[in-house]
């Protein structure tokens, strides 16, 4: 595919050079630049321009296995994905009030467009779950990250980046026995780390994937696809569940993480499932180097993208899918 231009122009500030977001796209991207809930380093609010700049080095987006693009043009739609930019959201009055801007503005792009989020950092999901839960109703969940995320409290706050999987099953956004955590190796009490088993989801540990690659990821790709089933799942996937040799730039990483490698055999086989929606969150460039951390980024969002596309030409992702 031509954009009749230079490859790698930056002045479009949109993932893959896309088109603004308009009323016939399937897809939409959009930026949530609040990083208002961070443990430790801060800076993911800079995250969203970090990933849409270094999406450019996908050029036209045609995915090797997949063999589809983003930017291809739909059957009534001047292109498949727009991108919105980013949300306006203050970002000094505090978590609560944050969130609630995000779950008004999200809402109505999440009934209009099949929306993947670029977070941020991960106190935002809840938000996003509360608008992607109005359109289609409780989602399975498919979480990577090195954390937990299922405390019941942000060192003594209501509420933080690592309190929101706990949040969601307990607003009823998500069910608990059709959510699965990839990744999860941080410290962490038991009561955190027991949580989302002690509901009947599963735990894909960091622990577990180590030394694990290739056709050796199978059997765990299998167990995550029999969990979550034909159920609407929303994917979510904190860049910390990334070894910070892959993901440096990010606000608390973890030793002993996913490869990249590992993270985009586990999605290109996890394509199966019935996404309605994605983010990806903790990209704090700050603290990157030559763009790894942002272009793991954009490859996990085109590779989502790229996915649902293979798995649904025709859109209806409302209809069950079955594997490749
Ligand atoms: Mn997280
Ligand atoms: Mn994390």
């Amino acid at each position: 595919m031509s954009r009749g231009g230079f490859a790698y122009s930056n002045d479009t500030g949109r993932f893959l050079a896309c088109e603004p977001l308009a009323a016939g796209h399937r897809f939409a991207v959009v930026g949530v630049p609040f990083d208002g809930a961070v443990t430790h380093r801060p800076g993911a609010r800079f995250g969203p321009q970090a990933i849409r700049h270094a999406s450019l080095m996908l050029c036209d987006g045609v995915h090797p296995l997949f063999d589809v693009t983003p930017l291809a043009r739909g059957p009534q739609s001047p292109c498949l994905l727009g991108d919105a930019l980013d949300l306006r959201l203050p970002n000094a009055s505090g978590v609560a009030a944050a969130q609630a801007a995000i779950a008004a503005q999200a809402a109505p792009l999440a009934a209009a467009h099949h929306c993947v989020f670029l977070g941020g950092d991960h106190a935002v999901t809840l938000p996003l779950l509360r608008a992607v839960h109005a359109r289609h109703g409780r989602l399975a969940l498919v979480h990577f990250d090195a954390h937990c995320d299922t405390w019941s409290d942000h060192f003594g706050e209501p509420a933080g980046h690592g309190t929101w999987v706990r949040e969601a099953i307990e607003a009823g956004l998500v069910d608990p026995a059709r959510t699965v955590q990839i990744g999860i190796r941080s410290p962490g009490e038991r009561a955190a780390r027991e949580y989302v088993p002690g509901r009947g989801g599963l735990v894909l540990s960091g622990r577990e994937l180590r030394g694990r690659d290739g056709v050796a990821l199978q059997p765990l790709i299998d167990a995550v696809l029999a969990r979550v089933g034909d159920a609407p799942a929303y994917l979510t996937f904190d860049i910390d569940a990334l070894d910070p040799a892959f993901a440096p730039g990010t606000g608390t990483p973890e030793a002993g993480g996913l490869t990249t490698a590992q993270a985009l055999t586990l999605l290109e086989g996890l394509a199966a499932l019935r996404f309605v929606g994605m983010d990806c969150c903790e990209v704090a460039p700050a603290y990157d180097h030559a763009q790894v951390t942002s272009l793991a980024a954009a490859t996990l969002v085109w590779t989502y993208l790229c996915g649902r596309i293979a798995r649904a030409p025709s859109g209806r992702e409302a209809a069950p899918v079955t594997r490749l």
